[in-house]
């Protein structure tokens, strides 16, 4: 199935599915039933603003319902519409399928440019949106669960959720009809950071595994390895920041909306956050060459390639000039259709999307199980633990006639924290999601890149999920 030419973000979605799905052997319908979006709400509402009316426009979709609620972040952009919700909603349930979050898949978004209001006209025009989206598109925290996504966050969360739970007061669990909170707002611990973080565990776990890094054309482990990021938002800054701090990676270029920066040193990622926070781009950073072409060096010589912006960055024109050995999906749809074929060719290692940033959702999802228990995650067992771990020490003590050094005593007796045990669970997830995927490249001879034995994964896991189900008559 070769990609002729160029396609939008939707047909791209679509022609991975395709792919994938000709390697199984489903009944005749279930293809289709899993790929077609099931709902789409296309929602216009009016918000007066500077003394006019101005009328907004939004959108929900819910892609599949095999499992509810529904999950999938609302963005915020200039260029939205409609088949880039559609495909993001397809995105979700393939990514939530892969890493065993019990969700089916849905995507919102609004036709606006936050640049062009004050803070104060933002959170009007989320209210009155919140309000179309519980009336109309029925978001609840049973049927549809919204997130974040490019251009919203914690702030938006709790204007919506401030709304339905000033119109719904009676629903016992209304905490939980958006995840992404700030931990203040009965969010959770390592949620912010949780796409980014995934990133990385995925990149740990490849790195577990000698012959896929042989075979990306790599060596060693994730120490030293020379890294560009495209996008320094929510995702990309996390995982340039961990890679860096805690892996030891060199982050030697950062690509943004206004240019981009590089240092074959390794850039120093908190104080470009600093900068574009002040000055809303990256350009006049100093201490590192900027290039006003940004999208050039995503191009540059490097072993890791992080896009974390937006979708259709790497494309059939710049696909042949990529140097990167690997390429890790961070941001939704980062790469079409036809670059994906001519990277393949090129024999690129891709980690790609479905994947590679399924911790926000997974995260998330254990943020939504801890609304629903209306209790924080360890505040039943932390001094249990302590205890159990002084009367091992005790015993220690005793049965050897030794004190036991102070460094495995604090380990003993420190309890798990939420945070602790967020990053826990994603390691875990990501780690087992990424080992799911190689079995079905040992299953399936012509599934040999990760996307496609992804979508496989997804799609089986899917099928068997209406297969038991049934469909009411
Ligand atoms: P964000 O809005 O926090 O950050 C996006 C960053 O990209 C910003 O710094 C922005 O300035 C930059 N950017 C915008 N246009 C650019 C361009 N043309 N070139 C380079 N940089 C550009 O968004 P985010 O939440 O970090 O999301 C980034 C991507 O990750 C999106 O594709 C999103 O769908 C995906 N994603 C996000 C999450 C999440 O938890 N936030 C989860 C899964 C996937």
């Amino acid at each position: 199935m070769a990609v002729q030419q160029e396609m939008s973000f939707l047909e791209s979605v679509d022609h991975h599915f395709t792919r994938a799905v000709a390697l199984l052997d489903l009944p005749p319908g279930l293809a289709q039933l899993i790929r077609e979006c099931k709902v789409v709400y296309q929602l216009r509402f009016p918000v007066k603003i500077r003394g006019e009316y101005r009328v907004f426009r939004g959108w929900r979709a819910v892609h599949s319902e095999h499992r509810l609620p529904a999950k999938g972040g609302i963005r915020y952009g200039p260029m939205v519409h409609q088949d880039e919700v559609e495909a993001l909603a397809a995105l979700m349930s393939y990514k939530c399928a892969i890493v065993d979050v019990p969700y089916g898949g849905a995507k919102g978004a609004l036709d606006i440019n936050p640049r062009d209001y004050t803070d104060e006209e933002l959170e009007a025009i989320t209210r009155r949106f919140a309000a179309e989206l519980i009336h109309k598109a029925g978001i609840s925290p049973s049927t549809d669960v919204p997130g974040p996504d490019m251009g919203t966050g914690p702030r938006e969360m709790a204007w919506i959720l401030d709304v339905y739970q000033t119109l719904r007061p009676d629903d016992i669990n209304a905490i939980a009809v958006v995840t992404g909170k700030d931990p203040t707002m009965s969010g959770i611990a390592g949620r912010r950071e949780a796409t980014g973080r995934g990133v990385v565990f995925a990149l740990r776990e490849f790195f577990r595994h000698p012959e896929h890094v042989r075979r990306a054309g790599l060596d060693g482990g994730l120490a030293d390895k020379r890294v560009i990021i495209q996008g320094l938002g929510n995702v990309g800054y996390h995982a340039a920041k961990i890679l860096a701090e805690e892996d030891g990676a060199k982050i030697i270029g950062i690509v943004e909306w206004d240019g981009a920066l590089y240092d074959e040193k390794g850039l120093d990622v908190e104080a470009v956050k600093a900068h574009l926070a002040q000055h809303r781009g990256v350009k006049g950073f100093a201490g590192a060459t900027y290039i006003e072409d940004g999208r050039r060096l995503l191009e540059e010589d490097c072993d890791i390639l992080i896009p974390a912006a937006l979708e259709s960055q790497i494309t059939a024109e710049n696909a042949p000039r990529i140097q990167a050995k690997l390429i890790v999906e961070a941001a939704n749809g980062p790469t079409t259709a036809a670059a994906d074929e001519i990277l393949r060719e090129r024999g690129k290692f891709i980690i790609p999307d479905i994947y590679a940033n399924a911790g926000g959702v997974t995260v998330s999802y254990f943020e939504w199980i801890k609304n629903l228990s209306h209790i924080r995650f360890g505040r039943l067992e932390r001094r249990f633990e302590e205890m159990r771990g002084l009367q091992v020490i005790e015993a220690l003590q005793s049965l050897t006639g030794r004190p036991v050094p102070e460094a495995v005593q604090r380990v003993l007796t420190t309890p798990a924290s939420e945070l602790d045990l967020v990053r826990s669970g994603l390691d875990d997830t990501m780690r087992t999601a990424y080992q799911q995927i190689w079995e079905v490249m040992e299953r399936y001879p012509k599934a040999q890149d990760m996307r496609t034995a992804a979508f496989v994964l997804a799609i089986e896991k899917i099928a068997r999920a209406y297969l038991q189900r049934g469909i009411w008559p």
